[in-house]
């Protein structure tokens, strides 16, 4: 078998049909989208048409999407620019198992006085509600907590925690970096006050990403320059990657539904399969409340390391749990914070699928990685 690539958390082909729509802007649509003549005119349309098609997928207005050079820029203007805008003494409430793009920015602000508060998560990779519950009376603050987790898959009950967020009068961010695209997301119904989206992780190119910021919502520029996306980000635009990512988004609307269902078919019958063939095999995360297309399994005894090493070998593509730290595999800090054992944590793959995986791919990894399991537990020191 070819390659397979399950390591769509990571990143994604970006999808034909988005390379089509991109490939005039390198051409004959050159124009600078801010100038007054017919060159500039001409594409400037195509960025506000894009702009619709990104607002259409969460239910936003067209005015409410500024476009970003990607997810971290966008985690990194909500976080920054909204603990700017809202003056010192304002609370920057997270929780320990957001990405670096949001953890980043929180630990710049606690190094230069801010007040941080990391909200944990248990064993399932499930925030604690009545944690955060107590944060919020302590006053008013800035939250930012993620849609869906990136390793585990984990959704947090979105709708719920900016319910909370709002009737305490705090203002919230949520990172949906993850989510966008893989879960239906409406902002007419949910209270978030800004979200971050990333088009690499939709089958759009790397390089752009987009933050909505509700109507009202007090937030500096982050890039300061020229006064384009209405004075909020400075810069020419990106117009093809725009236009690339408003086709991503297009389609992501269609496929939603449907498509995440035989994807979310797909990934629990690779679970099951691997479940059903290697002992000592467990799932981390919340099995219910999560993406439809991630699956992080731990292997007991082993490191994930060696795993993806022999499974790259066969060509399958996935991602562990653990990061290599000066020599030494750390569990992430993801899988730490939901107090994995030892002996787990350092085994632990993420699988994630999308729209272009098929069911003989599935198998492939079914019959190929049980032998390689077996294979690097006899040669561990801790079975
Ligand atoms: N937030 C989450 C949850 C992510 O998974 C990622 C990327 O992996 C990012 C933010 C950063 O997005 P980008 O790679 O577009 O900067």
């Amino acid at each position: 078998m070819k390659n397979v690539y399950m390591d769509n958390n990571a990143t994604t082909r970006v999808a034909p049909e988005v390379v089509d729509v991109m490939l005039p802007f390198f051409g004959e649509l050159w124009g600078n989208p801010s100038s007054m003549h017919y060159f500039g005119g001409q594409v400037a349309r195509h960025i506000e048409a894009a702009r619709a098609q990104v607002a259409a997928l969460i239910g936003a207005d067209p005015t409410e999407i500024v476009f970003t050079s990607c997810g971290s820029e966008s985690d990194n203007m909500a976080t920054r620019g909204g603990l700017e805008a809202a003056g010192p003494q304002i609370r920057l409430i997270t929780s320990r198992v957001e990405h670096a793009a949001i953890l980043g920015p929180a630990r710049h602000y606690a190094e230069h006085g801010g007040e941080v508060v990391e909200i944990g998560v248990d064993a399932s990779g499930q925030l604690d509600l009545a944690e955060l519950h107590r944060e919020l009376a302590n006053g008013h603050a800035l939250v930012s907590l993620m849609w869906a987790n990136n390793e585990t898959g984990v959704i947090f009950p979105i709708d719920e925690i900016a319910a909370m967020v709002k009737q305490a009068g705090s203002v919230f961010h949520t990172d949906a970096v993850q989510a966008v695209g893989k879960l239906p997301i409406d902002v007419r119904r949910t209270p978030v006050d800004m979200l971050s989206l990333s088009g690499h992780k939709l089958h759009a190119p790397k390089g752009i990403g987009a933050l909505y910021v509700r109507k009202g919502t007090k937030l500096n520029p982050f890039l300061l320059g020229g006064h384009q996306e209405s004075g909020r980000r400075g810069g020419t635009e990106n117009v093809p990657y725009i236009v690339g990512l408003g086709k991503a988004c297009d389609m992501a609307a269609h496929y939603l539904g449907e498509e995440t269902t035989r994807v979310a078919a797909l990934r629990n019958r690779l679970e099951l399969g691997l479940l059903d063939t290697c002992p000592d095999t467990s799932i981390n995360g919340d099995r219910i409340k999560r993406l439809p297309n991630t699956c992080n399994i731990s292997f007991q005894f082993i490191e994930g390391e060696g795993i993806l090493y022999h499974m790259s070998d066969a060509g399958i593509a996935a991602s562990s749990g653990s990061a290599c730290t000066s020599g030494s595999l750390e569990p992430s800090h993801v899988i730490r914070a939901m107090g994995v054992p030892f002996t787990a944590a350092h085994g632990s793959i993420r699988f994630s699928l999308c729209r272009y995986n098929t069911e003989e791919e599935v198998d492939y990894v079914i019959e190929t990685l049980p032998p390689i399991i077996t294979r690097l537990r006899e040669l561990s020191p801790f079975v």
